[in-house]
């Protein structure tokens, strides 16, 4: 795992949706299929929705020549 020196509250979900999302695939073997199942599909959204946002955000602040 990362060692968390950030405390950026947009980062921190995401990493909370990374996590949640992980632990439900560990245990959920519908999961590691292409189905999800109904409990881990939000659960996933959510994590791939966070995961997107802060990418954006990273790259509109990252803007290097
Ligand atoms: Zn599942």
């Amino acid at each position: 795992m990362w060692s968390l020196k950030n405390e950026d509250p947009e980062f921190m979900a995401y990493m909370e949706a990374f996590m949640a999302s992980t632990q439900h695939l560990g245990g959920c073997s519908a999961c590691q299929e292409e189905q999800p199942c109904g409990v881990g599909e939000p659960i996933h959204a959510e994590f791939i929705a966070r995961q997107d946002a802060w990418m954006e955000r990273r790259r509109a602040e990252g803007k290097k020549p």
